[in-house]
């Protein structure tokens, strides 16, 4: 099998190193390809790549109406190859492919979102000077060279919302997909290619964290860095992006309460309990894994929940019947097997899955179980860690001021939800969660007009939405004296 390039200056190339990494199925551990893994000098290489096309303006100084109309023609190809790029990101992070053909129409949205509104402010804004005679205008301009990093769940669609804003804001970039699901990525970058991106705006490097990344977040040609993953990674980037005081945007982490309160719709919130946590086994940030019900309902609410969660169909993403695929990798399925015992050990009692299925299909996948833990309290790890798999903790309040109290107990503050018929204490509610995302009588529910990022330790800055395009700008302030003359202070 030949193995995948990487995508520099504008030529397909093999890492220098001439090292290879295998990419692996996680429904069946097969190999489905190769691809080179890249080294610190091609990261090097990629980040003078992109520093000489910004400096050499080909991209920024083009009118921002012609970057818009690329960026369309990119969203047109991921609609063309709509199918293609959905098995592929099924094959490799093992989700279904009815959830990755969802992820395709939102990236192709994204990338439409961008591109309308590529040439929106482009002229900048004039406000009121307060000086006599002098004009001032506001305008924003394209940072420069971006490094972003992105992680295994959402491959492409966490590539797309950070591609996208900085090409339409003419940016350029180096991007580094996680090393494990480097392939929808990877033809993405065919499709940027054919879409007519000048040679060196973008730039992709696959390879590990540790190296490749390092040099992303360090590297001081780099004016910004975007990187979307764990804290613990988030916090070391931090650190490398001080070199030269980079731009820094972070999508971290969560820990999600959703909260349900006992006016609100039951089947409904069971139904939606569940959507909060099993879409890709669980491996989405904002997944909501602490259920918080209110104690009058709960032993009914975990009954009906628990009836459900067990019938949830494991198996490949490519049958029509499965519900739910493998986790990413035997090393991640192994953390979420020692975060549930962690659990027991606490005192969480296991009311459905709590181990790895004994189905005999199963057994070449990273297949766990799909959870509840109940008799969970917030000062339990399992309550407060983000277990990142299929993996529900329940704990229960009595008064209103709990459920809040309750919610925001938490380091993280990415998203949340509440369930209740009742619209002003829904109001009140979201009022004091501290998330960068809350959804009354919903969960998990993002589009491209609205931003998304988090409170607390959940990250810095926000993806979509304007502001997601503003995360890749500048701002200068253009004063003008429209009657110069000398001021004579020092006379
Ligand atoms: P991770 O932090 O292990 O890796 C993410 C990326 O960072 C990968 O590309 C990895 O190679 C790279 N990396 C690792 N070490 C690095 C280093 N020292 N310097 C530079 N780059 C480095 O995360 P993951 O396991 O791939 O993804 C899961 C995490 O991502 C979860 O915590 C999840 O909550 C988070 N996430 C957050 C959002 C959000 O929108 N807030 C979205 C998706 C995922």
């Amino acid at each position: 099998m030949e193995a995948k390039k990487m995508f520099i200056n504008g030529e397909w190339v093999e890492s220098s190193s001439g090292s290879v990494r295998d990419i692996i199925n996680p429904y069946n551990r097969e190999i489905i390809a190769t691809v080179s893994e890249g080294s610190i000098d091609d990261a090097k290489h990629a980040i003078a790549a992109a520093r000489k096309a910004f400096n050499e303006n080909d991209w920024a100084a083009i009118p921002a109406t012609e970057r818009g109309k690329v960026v369309h023609e990119i969203a047109d190809l991921i609609e063309r190859d709509r199918e293609e790029l959905a098995d592929l990101e099924s094959l490799d992070t093992g989700k279904t492919v009815a959830e990755s053909l969802i992820d395709m129409d939102d990236i192709a949205a994204v990338f439409r979102y961008y591109a309308e509104l590529a040439d929106k402010e482009a002229d900048g804004e004039m406000i009121n000077s307060p000086i006599p005679n002098s004009t001032s205008k506001i305008v924003r301009e394209p940072i420069g060279v971006c490094s972003q990093i992105t992680p295994w769940n959402y491959p492409l669609l966490q590539a797309s919302w950070k591609l996208a804003p900085a090409l339409a804001a003419g940016n350029t970039l180096v991007m580094k997909p996680s090393e494990i699901t480097p392939l929808t990525s990877i033809k993405v970058f065919e499709l940027m290619e054919e879409a007519g991106v000048p040679k060196g705006v973008v730039n992709l490097v696959l390879g590990p964290g540790k190296s490749v990344g390092e040099e992303l977040a360090s590297n001081e040609d780099v004016d910004l860095v975007s990187f979307t993953g764990g804290l613990e990674t988030g916090k070391k980037i931090m650190q490398a992006a001080s070199s030269n005081v980079k731009k820094l945007a972070l999508e971290l982490g969560g820990k999600n309460p959703n909260v349900i309160f006992a006016d609100a719709d039951f089947d409904t919130a069971v139904d939606q309990a569940m959507n909060a946590v099993f879409f890709h086994a669980g491996q989405v940030c904002s997944a909501g894994t602490r259920l918080i019900v209110e104690e009058r309902i709960h032993d009914k609410f975990v009954d009906a929940l628990v009836k459900r969660v067990k019938k949830i169909r494991l198996g490949s993403g490519f049958e029509e019947s499965t519900q739910m695929g493998p986790l990413i990798s035997k090393e991640h399925l192994n953390k979420v097997i020692d975060y549930v015992e962690k659990g027991k050990r606490e005192g969480a009692t296991v009311a459905a899955g709590g181990g790895i299925p004994d189905n005999p299909e199963l057994q070449n996948g990273f297949f766990y179980l799909p959870t509840v833990l109940t008799d969970c309290t917030t000062d339990m790890r399992v309550v407060q860690d983000e277990g990142f798999g299929p993996v529900i903790t329940v704990e229960k309040f009595t008064t209103e001021e709990e459920a809040v109290q309750l919610a925001n107990d938490s380091i993280y503050g990415l998203s949340g939800g509440v369930f209740t018929n009742d619209i002003a204490k829904a109001e009140r509610f979201v009022a004091k969660m501290r998330m960068g995302t809350v959804w009354i009588n919903d969960v998990n529910l993002y589009f491209p007009q609205a931003p998304w990022g988090g409170y607390k330790q959940s990250g810095i800055g926000r993806e979509l939405g304007k502001t997601g395009l503003e995360e890749y700008q500048e701002i200068k302030h253009i004063f003008r004296n429209l009657k110069p003359k000398p001021l004579n202070w020092f006379k």
